[in-house]
């Protein structure tokens, strides 16, 4: 079995395939990697090379491999944090959304994998965790308790991007299987199944995750990236008039998203400031290099600093508005800090240390 759809992940394919073709396989597997790099995709299409009836498995064609692919194999049971019909329909490339809704799966779903019965009509029975850190506590400790006393012919496979949030006596019971970021040619291959555009662009700013750029182009990521740039030139009128008139659409994480792409940009103008070159957006700085920033490299430097507090805050319901404005907050001149403090929930921090203590509190 080759698994040819599984584009760039050429050790976890190797890995799978040995397993699928020797039939010697572990009861519980741990497929881990970044976020949309394949991962699901890869379970769905190993289940199938494991219980497809035709000639080449996977074949994509028999009732075997179509009950799969719709899930509506009785052998195959999938738990995710998501209601499974909101799983997207076609799953010739699947990757999921990274749990927007805030769910989890809870110890209800993983008691239901329970049963003393063994596969209805495939050699196995396979329960995939999809999201498997969004197993609450509580059902991470089923899920062991399960595993302890294992069903027969059964064989668990957690799907995780964030396997340090699962219990280490469950990530140790599990026969890990590692994927990895697409290189720059695997990338383009599937962005161009994807019909994206900008594929360079958005293979940098995803590091090579097709799910991630996906998202990233849903967005508009390629013009967000323009506007970032005229903040850093010191014309932030039109950025902020955009930003207060689609504030209120956005979800946390769009601006998750938009602000680890300005991030990125706010790295390389600092990295043109300090006489390098642009690590991850080389086009948007042009040949002569610098495209008119003005900004000082500590201001640049603040900004990219609270980040990570803002990510975290962001985590616990900070409002969105108030997270985009501790931000802008070093990166803009004074009168346009005295006009928006108004606009904001929260006091202005007035630096680096401010934004944490605001942040965190
Ligand atoms: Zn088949």
């Amino acid at each position: 079995m080759t698994f040819r759809r599984l584009v760039g992940q050429e050790r976890a394919r190797r890995v799978l395939s040995r397993l699928a073709r020797t039939r010697q396989i572990p009861a519980t597997l741990m497929f881990e990697g970044p976020p949309g790099v394949g991962k699901a995709l890869a379970l769905w299409v190993w289940v199938q090379g494991l219980f497809c009836t035709g000639n080449e498995p996977p074949c994509g064609q028999c009732r075997a491999c179509q009950a799969v692919q719709n899930l509506r194999h009785p052998d195959f049971v999938v738990l995710t944090p998501e209601p499974l019909e909101r799983l997207p329909g076609d799953t010739s490339l699947r990757p999921f959304p990274y749990n927007p809704s805030g769910n989890r799966i809870s110890v209800e779903a993983v008691r239901e994998t329970r049963t003393a019965q063994g596969p209805v009509s495939a050699p196995l029975r396979v329960v995939g965790i999809l999201n498997a850190e969004e197993m609450t506590l509580e059902a991470q400790n089923a899920f062991l308790k399960t595993l302890e006393e294992p069903p027969s012919r059964t064989v668990f496979v957690m799907v995780t991007s964030r396997p340090e949030m699962v219990l280490p006596t469950l990530r140790s019971r599990a026969f890990p299987v590692r994927f990895s970021f697409l290189s720059r040619e695997a990338f383009v291959q599937v962005a161009r199944t994807l019909n994206l555009p900008g594929r360079e662009a958005l293979f940098r700013a995803s590091g090579g995750s097709p799910g991630l750029a996906r998202e990233l182009d849903a967005l508009g990521i390629l013009q967000d990236r323009e506007r970032i740039l005229t903040v850093l030139r010191g014309n932030p009128d039109a950025f902020l008039g955009w930003m207060l008139e689609e504030i209120p659409r956005w979800k946390t994480r769009d601006l998750e998203l938009r602000l680890m792409v300005w991030g990125q940009i706010l790295l390389d103008a600092w990295m043109i400031l300090n006489g390098s070159r642009p690590r991850l957006h080389p086009d948007l700085f042009g040949e002569s290099g610098g495209a008119g920033v003005v900004l000082a490299p500590h201001h640049l430097m603040q900004a990219m600093e609270r980040l990570p507090f803002i990510e975290r805050a962001l985590v616990r319901n900070l409002p969105l508005l108030d997270a985009m404005m501790a931000f802008l907050e070093p990166l803009l001149p004074q009168d346009f800090r005295d006009t928006l403090t108004g606009l904001r929930r929260s006091p202005v921090p007035d630096d680096g240390l401010g934004v944490v203590s605001l942040l965190d509190g």
